[in-house]
């Protein structure tokens, strides 16, 4: 009889899984709280490595088409210091592919495909260890049961509580985010400026980054050091007056070079991203039939892997559970969720120390952390 599998999250990590066992022929339910594909905005683009992000896509089949869709030229970077001045300018070379951009919404709806996600479900709580199997609880009040639950929800995870205390901590850093649109036609100087990929500016305790999406878009993130005023529960975006957070952004930026605060003063609609964090290690007692995956699992600081471990975790959870025999399910888990937390405690330890130069008293810092990663 085969297993009735759900997966909680239509993001990187729950779409991969299900894309990945669709492949396989095995049935999986994927339940989403967005009402549809398009609820929300998509958010901006995100560098898929060769070693996680792309091998997942190959898992799924989808390699072929993320490199049609991608943007190797996006893999371009600079940085420059806070008068203007480029401190570094790298390009990639000629059929470099080691970490092309995609634009989330692209891939999503490449992840999406065939599958048949319920939009609009919107998970509340999990009870493993039921007589029938794991219990899912939804904000309509219905109830469904499941042999393998996997928490694919995020930073605020409603599947993690069955499984672990831990909560996502502050890390004392908050990301500001806006948007330019049609930079090509509309902001040429500031099109000069970003390039075909990214640039970064680090300053004392904080850092602009523009990266470029496809369509002339860009999403510009001012981050820097402050308290965190409110107490964040559910959601780490709050939308907020443009008006209000862009002066109070060029005011922290006060003293850039102009074509920098640009960046800002051209901005769209703003965001506030203080970010969170789960501890680093996180693990947990395995409980039989649940599981978690991606940020759910390991949130971390972000700076460029989180979606790609989600990826890789989701394909590689999904090829085992579809290899396994029908008794060996809770074993394919555990054994996952090993390999899981070693490879995710890693990348948490790298991520936590690199926002700390990022974001630091020493713009030196973060310069030289750029140059232990790009090649000379
Ligand atoms: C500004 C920024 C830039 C980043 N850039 C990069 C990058 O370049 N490269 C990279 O690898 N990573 C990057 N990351 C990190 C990356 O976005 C995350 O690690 C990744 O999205 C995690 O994927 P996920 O599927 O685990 O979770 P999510 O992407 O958070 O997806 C969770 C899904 O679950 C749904 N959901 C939530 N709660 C419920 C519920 N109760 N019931 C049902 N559904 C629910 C949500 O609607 C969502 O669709 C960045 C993050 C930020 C904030």
């Amino acid at each position: 009889m085969r297993r009735r599998i759900a997966v909680v999250g239509g993001g990187p990590a729950g779409l991969t899984f299900a894309r990945v066992l669709h492949r396989h022929d095995h049935p999986v339910t994927v339940l989403e709280r967005d009402a549809a594909p398009d609820a929300r905005p998509p958010g901006g683009t995100l560098d898929l490595h060769e070693r996680m992000g792309q091998v997942a896509l190959d898992k799924a089949g989808l390699l072929a088409e993320f490199q049609a869709l991608s943007r190797p030229e996006g893999q371009a970077m600079r940085i420059l210091d806070v008068d203007g001045t480029v401190l570094r300018d790298w390009r990639p070379r000629p059929g470099d592919r080691a970490n092309p951009e995609i634009d989330r919404g692209h891939l999503r709806d490449l992840l999406l495909g065939p599958l048949d996600v319920q939009w609009g479900r919107q998970v509340t709580r999990v009870d493993p260890g039921t007589r029938d199997g794991v219990l899912v609880h939804f904000s309509d009040r219905r109830q469904e049961t499941f042999d393998l639950v996997v928490g694919a929800d995020g930073a605020w995870s409603r599947v993690r509580p069955a499984l672990s205390t831990a909560t996502p901590h502050y890390t004392g850093v908050t990301l500001v985010e806006t948007s330019l649109t049609d930079v090509d036609t509309r902001h040429p100087h500031l099109a000069a400026l970003i390039g075909d990929g990214s640039v970064a500016v680090y300053g004392v305790n904080r850092g602009l980054v523009a990266q470029r999406n496809s369509g002339g878009h860009v999403k510009v993130y001012a981050q820097f050091r402050a308290p965190l005023d409110r107490p964040t529960t559910l959601t780490d975006a709050e939308p907020s007056d443009a008006g209000t957070l862009r002066s109070q952004v060029l005011a922290l930026f006060d003293g850039w070079a102009a074509p920098l605060l640009d960046l800002l003063r051209h901005g769209t609609a703003f965001v506030r991203r203080p970010l969170h964090v789960l501890p680093v290690s996180h693990t947990w007692a395995h409980i039989p039939g649940v599981t978690l995956l991606g940020d759910a699992a390991h949130l971390m600081p972000p700076l460029g892997v989180g979606a790609n471990l989600a990826m890789l975790e989701g394909a590689e959870l999904a090829e085992s559970v579809a290899a396994c025999g029908p008794d060996d399910l809770d074993e394919a888990v555990r054994a996952f969720e090993e390999q899981m937390w070693a490879r995710a405690g890693i990348w948490a330890t790298i991520t936590a120390a690199g926002l700390d130069r990022l974001v630091s008293p020493d713009p030196a810092a973060a310069l030289a952390l750029f140059d232990e990663v790009q090649p000379g």
